[in-house]
């Protein structure tokens, strides 16, 4: 046969993910670590790797991984599921908590993931909207679930792209408001030093998710966790993919976990970078940074497309949300290194320079 049916109903319309990576001199789009593993830590990774059997299958559930998070924040093996990226287990929520008939309260503008879970897995998507500056309508978060019909909830601390935390007593209101299922992402909460950890241990129903990617420099080798009680695990662990962390990210992961003091440092220089950055943002006139207390930041100015076009052209790679709903305008910046700042700095100043000589011009033509 040289033709083929339709796919599933729900895949219409839908585009594949597409992080828009294009070769360029800074990448500073997708919230990565600007330093890589450094060169005592590759060199402990390649020696776990080089005694990895490869013919043989990875242990499931990577307990020894599992085990050094557990001890780490207090848990036991069974508080703790290992995942192929942050991402796998947010499809594996949608798998377990979602499906016909059921719905998924999304805050956005956030992570579009989230959404693109629930339409795949035919989970009914319900938004409560951020407000202007992008906080949680925590009223209407509670009022909308008041009504008794939400399956899983994602609160994303802090939201990515927007930047900032979800506050601590309103996440504990939530979890004391719900018996539906919270998910606290807190992919990014090595850079804003704010946990819901403690929440834990009287919360039944929060499941915290976390990532390698980040913070840990560890974009490339996929590997995520989430932190809950056992029976929330074990509900994840019935719909994962049997042997979706393998064998060489396990003892990656290991080698990365043991170490992660080494990642402090790098940590500290990207926080504090995110202040000098910030800062030089907002004294570029027509450039409106939000505050951040994660990896990047997120400024609104006019001409955003044409910005980002500017500084492409120079080498420098950022986000382009300017078309999405609710963040017209606007681009996403991870910060870098001190070097790549400067660079955006750079370009940015000179777009919005060359933009104002040109509506000077313009001024004068007409006059
Ligand atoms: C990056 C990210 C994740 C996880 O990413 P992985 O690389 O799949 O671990 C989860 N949530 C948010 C909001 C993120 O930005």
């Amino acid at each position: 046969m040289n033709k083929v049916r339709q796919p599933a109903p729900q895949l219409e319309g839908l585009v594949p993910y597409d992080p828009k990576y294009l070769p360029a001199e800074a990448y500073l789009s997708a919230n990565e670590n600007p330093r890589d593993v450094d060169a005592e830590v590759r060199a402990d990774i390649a020696r776990r790797i080089a005694a990895v059997p490869l013919n043989r299958y990875p242990d499931p559930l990577a307990n020894r991984l599992r085990d050094l998070i557990a001890e780490a924040n207090g848990l036991a093996r069974e508080n703790v599921l290992i995942g192929n990226g942050g991402d796998e287990l947010l499809f594996d929520l949608a798998l377990a908590w979602g499906g016909p008939g059921r719905k998924f309260l999304n805050l956005p503008p956030t992570f579009s993931v989230y959404a693109a879970n629930a339409r795949l897995t035919n989970t009914a998507c319900v938004d409560v909207p951020r407000r202007d500056d992008f906080s949680i309508d925590e009223e209407a978060v509670l009022r909308r679930l008041a009504a008794g019909d939400i399956d899983f909830v994602i609160v994303t601390s802090p939201n990515n792209p927007t930047g900032e935390r979800a506050p601590l007593p309103f996440i504990e209101q939530l979890l004391n408001a719900t018996d539906a299922l919270v998910m606290v992402d807190e992919a990014y909460f090595e850079f804003s030093r704010e946990t819901v950890r403690p929440l834990l241990d009287a919360h039944e129903n929060l499941v915290i998710l976390r990532t390698f990617s980040k913070a840990f420099s560890l974009a490339g080798v996929r590997l995520g966790y989430i932190l809950a009680s056992p029976w929330v695990i074990d509900q994840f662990a019935k719909v994962r993919q049997p042997y979706s962390v393998d064998a060489v990210s396990q003892v990656v992961g290991e080698a990365v976990f043991q170490n992660r003091a080494r990642f402090e440092p790098g940590i500290r220089e990207i926080i504090e970078e995110r202040g000098r950055v910030q800062e030089a943002l907002r004294a570029i006139p027509g450039v409106r940074p939000y505050p951040s207390d994660a990896n990047w930041i997120l400024f609104r100015m006019e001409g955003a497309d044409a910005a980002w076009e500017y500084l492409y052209e120079r080498g420098v790679l950022v986000r382009d949300f300017s078309h999405a709903p609710g963040l017209e305008g606007c681009l996403r910046a991870t910060i870098g290194t001190p070097e790549q700042n400067d660079r955006l700095l750079a370009g940015l100043r000179a777009f919005v320079a060359a933009r104002a000589e040109e509506r000077a011009r313009a001024a004068r033509a007409s006059a």
